[in-house]
């Protein structure tokens, strides 16, 4: 079993694939990268895998592929066969934007893949362009779509962003519970890469504009999900991603990966250790001991959690292209 500094079991890798990405989403990577890392620094999937073998072994039984985008990595689908085929019944998750999904979803259900969570944070063409800077949605929600024919199950994410995408609140829930699937509303996290006029709601905010329509009963934290949940009259459940919430962060269960090799013990900070010398040596005690490393480092909270931060402190500056988010 992984225990952090702080007693939190730790059994949940998030993993990215790649920093690349098809869309420029205002809050995650609003202009191009200065200069993507180059191919040849990125861990090839069997490095990956050496690592993701280890934390397995020690009781991750939980793992999420994401990005950037995940699905323009070539032959994502042999990755998650890989790891599948390791240990079948592990929770085996990808998150993504949804834009190449028509062509790919039957190949990741075949693979083994369980479950998408897929971003949709608006249902107006127009307004989906302005965020992700491309004309995506109608390939976004034929993605969907196919996600589900094939039997995916299938979150989506939104994230709520005042004077843009506060009005769709209401509309998202109605999609979502048209088709039987679960929404999540994810307060905006701030960061140094992010569009800087972009001014977030909080959970609370998102909370008002779902009580425009709705009663709501609060359900509580499903285990050790980022997620608090609540449900509708008619007992429609969504949830809400709050970071800024003081308890938040009690009952962290992850790390994260990223496709260079560099472990991340919380979402909000930059320090990491790179497992990537270990994997290419196929040194396992070495990697072994990365991962010890970081979980007695992990830190306690994050600095989103309302209070954390001091006037005039730098906010974020992790890249959630990077990590996955
Ligand atoms: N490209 C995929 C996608 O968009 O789903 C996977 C990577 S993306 C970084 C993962 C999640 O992070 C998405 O749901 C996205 O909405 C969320 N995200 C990115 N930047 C964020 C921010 N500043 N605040 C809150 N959520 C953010
Ligand atoms: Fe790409 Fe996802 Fe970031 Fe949007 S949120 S720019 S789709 S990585």
């Amino acid at each position: 079993m992984l225990i952090d500094g702080h007693g939190r079991t730790v059994n949940y890798l998030r993993v990215s694939v790649t920093e690349r990405c098809n869309f420029r989403c205002q809050y995650c990577m609003p202009e191009k990268p200065f200069s993507w890392v180059p191919k040849e620094n990125l861990l090839s999937f069997e490095e990956l895998f050496l690592f993701m073998k280890v934390a397995i072994d020690e009781g991750v039984n939980k793992i999420r592929i994401t990005g950037g985008e995940p699905l323009l990595r070539e032959d994502l689908d042999t990755f998650i066969k890989m790891i599948h085929d390791y240990k079948p019944d592990i929770d085996l998750a990808l998150t993504t934007n949804a834009y190449l999904l028509p062509q790919t979803a039957q190949r990741l259900k075949d693979a083994g893949l369980k479950r998408l969570n897929i971003s949709l944070d608006s249902l107006k063409p127009a307004v989906a362009h302005n965020i992700a800077q491309k004309d995506v949605l109608e390939q976004v929600l034929k993605g969907i779509d196919k996600a589900l024919e094939v039997g995916l199950g299938v979150k989506i994410n939104m994230v709520p962003m005042k004077g843009i995408n506060d009005d769709e609140i209401l509309d998202i829930i109605a999609y979502c519970k048209e088709r039987n699937i679960k929404v999540r509303f994810i307060e905006y996290m701030e960061n140094s890469h992010a569009n800087k006029t972009i001014e977030g709601m909080h959970g609370r905010e998102i909370l008002e504009k779902v009580k425009e329509k709705h009663t709501i009963r609060a359900l509580g934290r499903e285990g050790a999900s980022p997620s608090f949940n609540y449900a509708l009259d008619d007992g429609y459940e969504f949830g809400l991603i709050d970071p800024h919430k003081h308890d938040f962060c009690e009952n962290c269960n992850r790390i994260r990966l990223t496709a260079e090799g560099h472990l991340i013990p919380c979402l909000y900070f930059d320090e990491a250790m790179s497992i990537a010398d270990a994997v290419k040596k196929g040194d396992i005690k070495a990697a072994s001991e990365v991962l010890a490393t970081v979980l007695k480092d992990k830190p306690k909270e994050n600095r989103w959690i309302e209070g954390e931060l001091e006037e005039g402190q730098e906010v974020s500056n992790r890249a959630f292209y990077e990590t996955g988010g």
